[in-house]
């Protein structure tokens, strides 16, 4: 693991931390895009990369990930990740992982409430309860612990919202009813969203690598399809719910579907894919707006406002997505082009505001540049 340790900041980045934890030995990195809206919030990634340099770019490429899709869900967070890289590839349990997560609640703890943390891939809501014990700047904890548990089905309700939006855009009305849905990742979000689109009364094709999934799609009165068949299934709506990066330029030519809309991140493996999508009529809800529902839902867990207040707000990814394909229509641009234009609208105009500083989860708000160290 190469990457030097200590803090800088890079660019448009406020800050990075890179440190090695002093129980475990292991390289953690947490990078802080922006606080403008307020604290950096994002999930603890834990993966085996190739080196350090490797964690730490993943880091700042999520960072600013999670700006633009707080921005986008008109959430007052900022954008932030934080990553830890594990020494092996075998998950780490037992006493190494409690270590490593001690020493990255210490890393988060020293942020002083500009970066707030939650889980991501590699990390539950069991371990956000031991990076508790070392700082209260994190979410996303059970509901033995004060949190609401697992996003998934937030999640789920957002993408629900985001589909109704792109089947009033594609055919005149939201109703999903008799849509013909094609769910390519059968796990926590896509089991809550096939729950709900089948009392939509969609007809569901489902399919996962995990053939283990098969009984419980069925059991939900979907139709099993192979993962290969997914791509090109002739459909009404294509629901990419497994990992990011499916949606490949030749992907994008094979589609028969006439909307794409589910809760995988950064489904399209470039952005030029939007372009592709749009000469093709294929409506596309821009994931980091259809998939807010889990940051919403911790988002809820940070304010302390009760779990409905996060459900009316993840139905309102409804009317946002509404909006950035009226607007896509209007400009002539695609619906990622005109996502983007929403959040960086929305930070421009943070940014102008007087006043406007580094915030953290505790509210204080230092002069942006106040919390600059450098290693
Ligand atoms: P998960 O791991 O519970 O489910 C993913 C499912 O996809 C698994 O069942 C897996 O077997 C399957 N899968 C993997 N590769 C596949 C392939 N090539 N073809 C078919 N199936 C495949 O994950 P999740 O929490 O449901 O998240 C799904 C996606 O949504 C991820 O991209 C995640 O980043 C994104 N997301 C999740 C949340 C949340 O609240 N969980 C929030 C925002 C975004």
């Amino acid at each position: 693991m190469s990457a030097p340790t200590g803090r800088t900041h890079s660019g448009e980045f406020e800050e990075i931390a890179v440190e090695r934890g002093s129980r475990s030995g292991a390289l953690m990195a947490i990078a802080v895009h922006s606080t403008v809206l307020g604290p950096a919030l994002g999930g603890a990634r834990m993966w085996h990369y190739p080196d350090g340099d490797h964690a730490v770019a993943d880091a700042m490429r999520l960072a600013e990930a999670m700006t633009h899709k707080a921005a986008a869900a008109g959430l007052d967070l900022g954008g932030g990740k934080g990553v830890i890289a594990t020494p092996a590839e075998a998950a780490p349990d037992g006493r190494l992982r409690r270590a490593i997560l001690l020493d990255f609640g210490d890393l988060v703890e020293s942020l002083e409430g500009r970066y707030v943390t939650a889980e991501d891939v590699g990390t539950s809501a069991e371990d956000m309860a031991v990076i508790a014990e070392r700082t209260t700047h994190v979410v996303g904890l059970g509901s033995d612990h004060g949190g609401s548990g697992d996003p998934s089905p937030v999640t789920a309700l957002g993408v629900r919202a985001a589909m109704r939006a792109c089947a009033g855009h594609a055919w005149g009305t939201p109703d999903l009813a008799s849509r013909r849905v094609t769910l390519i990742g059968f796990g926590h979000v896509g089991s809550h969203l096939a729950e709900l689109l089948a009392a939509d009364g969609a007809e569901l094709a489902i399919t996962d690598v995990n053939p283990a999934r098969r009984g419980p799609a069925e059991a939900l009165g979907a139709r099993w399809i192979e993962p290969v068949e997914a791509l090109a299934a002739d459909c009404d709506v294509l629901a990419p719910c497994a990992l990011g990066g499916l949606i490949d330029a030749p992907a994008a030519e094979r589609l028969r579907c006439r909307v794409l809309c589910g809760a995988a991140n950064n489904v399209l493996a470039d952005p030029g894919v939007a372009d592709l999508l749009e000469a093709r009529g294929v409506v596309y809800a821009p994931d980091f707006i259809a998939n807010a529902g889990g940051l919403i839902s911790v988002y809820g867990d940070l304010h302390r406002t009760p779990h409905g207040r996060a459900v009316e707000l993840a139905a309102g990814i409804e009317t946002t997505i509404g909006v950035v394909l009226e607007e896509a229509r209007r400009r002539g641009i695609t619906s990622l082009a005109a996502a983007r234009r929403r959040s960086l609208a929305r930070l421009g105009s943070a940014h102008r505001e007087p006043g406007r500083g580094v915030h953290t989860a505790t509210g204080s708000t230092q002069p942006a540049g106040a919390r600059m160290r450098h290693s």
